[in-house]
């Protein structure tokens, strides 16, 4: 039988449940989303005719606050997988204690297919389609792959005209003119970096490490600039049209440049930069992986060929269970997404609480609180790891599942006959 998406999630969730005292109401609860609306959604294109699109919102669990999650706009988009993305939501809210639950949205689209123009009505077309089941306090989007502050900013407008007022705490990762936080940017990215950092001794790395990153979106080219600043070579990077390694390591603003101009693979042929085979760029010798790109790019049939000796997840999901298990045997730390790549939904926190005040908080502020709570459940973590012999993975489910059961038996069991 093929297995779901989400199946697969939850066996790291079971996997959890066997190490701690946890009861069994409380993991049949997490087994199955709440609720998952979908919406076909019709927009005009500029061509005059009208076109379709399937969109899906799930809120997965509420217990600990408001859902909370991005919107993808992808063309292998699906339930199965949005319902996935919120189940991890749910973990990762819970891994940094912020005081909300998972959630998770997506467009099967194309977007680099269509127009500016087109872009924005599909943005507001899924926004009148889910007016219900998205709100402040109900259910927070935010931007994941393929959407950004631009998209976020037309869907708090449409929501705003929707209800006959402004309400930018309905979602984060907006545009710093419509009530977005200094510092949104580049969270996610900046969350995995301090963890890296604060865990440098334990993990073998530091100054001159060399990395090699998977995926060159906003994840990929931020943590990139991050390390880099800090003195790790980056010796080899790809994105969807190519990858490209120099032992030596790149140059990250010609590369950051080349991406923005077209793809990092034209950096190929200056200085010592050569191309690569896509599937080369797992086996290149280096000290931390990042894949920072899409779901189960690491899996048994190439988790052998690996040579990283830590792993940092920026995407979500992008190691199988099977190559968890392989990883493990060859003795690499998988620093998991659920913890890796939290910072943007913690910044995501900050700028609610900032909506929420009607104040703006200062960068410096930002990044200092990002830093403490990264610093704080990355310890946490680790000595959970330490103290069960398990991995950082499981960990980290650990940490979050004692949280989500407390808060589970707190709510009591009216919960589960009243709503
Ligand atoms: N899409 C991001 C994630 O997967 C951010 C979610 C958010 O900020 O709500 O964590």
């Amino acid at each position: 039988m093929r297995q779901t998406m989400l199946g697969h999630a939850l066996t790291r969730l079971e996997q959890a449940a066997r190490h701690l005292e946890i009861d069994g109401e409380v993991i049949e609860k997490l087994k199955y989303p709440r609720e998952t609306v979908k919406a076909r959604l019709m927009i005009r294109m500029d061509d005059g005719s009208r076109k379709s699109f399937m969109a899906w919102r799930c809120r997965y669990d509420d217990t600990r606050g408001p859902t909370k999650g991005g919107i993808r706009f992808h063309p292998s988009a699906s339930m199965d997988e949005t319902e996935t993305l919120a189940f991890w939501m749910t973990f990762k809210c819970a891994v940094m204690n912020l005081p909300f639950g998972g959630g998770k949205g997506a467009v099967k689209v194309d977007p680099r297919t269509l127009s500016k123009a087109e872009l924005e009505r599909l943005s507001r077309a899924y926004v009148q389609a889910f007016a219900q089941t998205i709100g402040p306090d109900r259910d927070i989007p935010a931007p994941d792959v393929y959407t950004n502050a631009m998209v976020m900013g037309w869907m708090a407008d449409e929501y705003a005209s929707i209800i006959g007022r402004s309400a930018p705490s309905v979602i984060t990762g907006k545009p710093i003119a419509l009530g977005g936080s200094l510092g949104r940017d580049d969270a996610t990215a900046r969350g995995g970096f301090y963890l890296v950092r604060h865990l440098e001794k334990e993990l073998g790395l530091g100054e001159g490490a060399r990395v090699a990153i998977q995926g060159f979106g906003n994840a990929g080219a931020h943590i990139a600039r991050l390390l880099d600043s800090a003195g790790y070579s980056i010796v080899a990077v790809s994105d969807t049209r190519g990858a490209i390694h120099a032992p030596g390591g790149i140059d990250v603003a010609a590369l950051i440049e080349a991406k923005r101009r077209g793809a990092v693979r034209d950096l190929a042929g200056k200085g010592d930069v050569r191309a690569l085979d896509d599937d080369a760029l797992i086996g290149i010798d280096c000290d931390l992986f990042v894949p920072a790109a899409l779901e189960d790019m690491i899996h048994a049939g190439n988790a052998e060929a690996l040579r990283a000796r830590v792993v940092l997840e920026l995407a979500n999901g992008p190691v199988t269970p099977e190559a968890d298990a392989i990883l493990g045997e060859k003795g690499v730390v998988v620093l998991p997404d659920i913890l890796a790549n939290a910072g943007g939904v913690t910044v995501s926190w900050f700028e609610w609480v900032q909506n929420r005040q009607g104040m703006s908080w200062p960068l410096t502020e930002i990044h200092a609180r990002l830093k403490a709570s990264m610093e704080a459940e990355g310890a946490a973590i680790w000595r959970v790891a330490q103290e069960r012999g398990v991995s950082m993975r499981g960990a980290a489910y650990m940490h979050a599942l004692l949280r989500l059961a407390e808060a589970i038996e707190a709510h009591g069991t009216q919960q589960f006959f009243m709503s």
